[in-house]
């Protein structure tokens, strides 16, 4: 069997869940779990609509935006007259009215956004679900609350593995006998059946989740890219397509910044040597990219760029050195404020971090700290990695930037620079 991940740029409109129902229908020679996310921006579109209620903002627009963007997908589709359809879609805006309805109790942010938020995904696969057995392609429609499994940690939930797998088995195999299944990334429930969510972008994760409980033959994640290239191409002009990967390359490049796959995701799958396929939903005959276990000899050079860098520089007054235990006080203070560091250097007498732009959570750390130190920063920089680098990559990459901080090793190389 295998898993397939349908992202939110897969199904962001009509034509696209069309595309998407062929390239199912291509593959139903074996059983297949269909794993999808909220549509288009939908989850952004939930962002802006929590955000109104909290702030006591009139949500009206901000709910109209998410309701009259499935509306015209669901009729664009010829669904409008599915009655059944209608009756789910609102059980779950009723769902979602309650979720709103929480933040005047004592309910937390973090719970009521996953609460809220998790119906993207419910109407996005309920809206699937219908259109593909409208085209003839048997599925059941599988709520992910009811076998993955996580703890409380809303909006990072931590899976738990065991409980997660039982279930995923034991409810999913069923299913397969009549069909497709058909399920929502990103969301779990606690042990308590509240909804839970893995995390921005989580949805890849699901799929591996899934992939290892079933011991899929492989996870295919559907994207507007052919692949994984060694750039984003909406940052970089020039850029190639890796035809293979080893789990680990892959592993590291997301953990450097690369948003082609959520950084969850290879682990697993690594783990029981599940091959994970990137491909194109707009051209699916294309073979993309196959991330495994293998060794692939002179990769080229893979880009990872980051912006919204800031630069903390820990100077000591009083002339004496950086030691064990100047670092030490930085790092409890780091890990105190949850902060996580792209980069760090030091000299003699200055201790230099980088981390994303958080003006919060820096002004934290340097009233922290500004009694042992003299601090200085420097927001809105950029950073570059650059894995597996040859010095020709480098060179260009290093035009009309101002280096702040550079460093290399044996196979990688990082700058974090201003834009001249
Ligand atoms: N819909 C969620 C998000 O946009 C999860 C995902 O797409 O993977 O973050
Ligand atoms: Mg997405």
């Amino acid at each position: 069997m295998k898993v397939f991940k349908f992202g939110g740029a897969s199904v962001k409109d009509a034509p696209s869940v069309r595309n998407m129902a062929q390239i199912i229908k291509a593959n139903l020679n074996q059983p297949l779990v269909v794993i999808v996310s909220a549509m288009g921006k939908t989850t952004n579109a939930f962002e802006r609509l929590l955000d109104a209620t909290m702030q006591e903002e009139d949500p009206t627009e901000a709910l109209a935006a998410i309701t009259s963007f499935h509306e015209q997908i669901i009729y664009d589709l010829g669904l409008s007259s599915n009655e059944a359809l209608q009756a789910d879609i609102e059980n779950i805006y009723e769902e979602l009215e309650n979720a709103l309805n929480k933040f005047s109790s004592t309910m937390g942010y973090d719970y009521v956004y996953d609460q809220s938020v998790s119906c993207g995904e419910l109407l996005s696969t309920k809206i699937i679900a219908a259109y593909l057995a409208k085209e003839g392609i048997a599925n059941t429609w599988l709520d992910a609350r009811k076998v993955l499994k996580t703890d409380n940690t809303h909006r990072q939930a931590k899976v738990d593995w065991g409980a997660s797998q039982a279930m995923i088995r034991s409810q999913v195999n069923p299913m397969l006998e009549s069909g497709i299944v058909i399920s929502q990334g990103f969301i779990g429930s606690n042990a308590k059946f509240n909804t839970t969510t893995l995390g921005r972008e989580g949805s890849d994760f699901t799929g591996a989740i899934f992939a290892t409980s079933l011991n899929a033959t492989s996870l295919t994640i559907w994207k507007d890219v052919p692949g994984v290239l060694n750039a984003d191409p909406k940052k970089f002009e020039k850029t190639t397509l890796y035809k293979q990967l080893p789990y680990k390359e892959a592993a590291e490049m997301t953990y450097y910044g690369a948003s082609v796959i959520h950084p969850k995701t290879i682990k697993p799958l690594a783990q029981k040597g599940i091959p994970l396929y990137v491909k194109s939903f707009e051209t699916p005959e294309a073979e993309g990219t196959i991330i495994e276990e293998c060794q692939v000899p002179n990769l080229a050079p893979a880009i990872i760029h980051k912006d919204k860098q800031t630069v903390i520089s820990f100077k000591i007054s009083d002339f004496s050195f950086i030691n064990e235990h100047h670092i030490h006080m930085i790092f409890d203070h780091v890990k105190r404020l949850n902060l996580s560091i792209n980069l760090m250097q030091n000299s003699a007498i200055t201790f230099t971090i980088c981390m994303d732009d958080d003006p919060k959570r820096r002004e934290q750390l340097r009233t922290a700290l500004m009694e042992e130190f003299s601090i200085y920063y420097n927001e809105g920089l950029e950073m570059i990695t650059v894995k597996n680098y040859n010095q020709a990559t480098i060179d260009e990459l290093m035009i009309d930037k101002q280096i702040i901080i550079e460093q290399r090793s044996r196979n990688n190389f990082q700058m974090v620079y201003k834009k001249l």
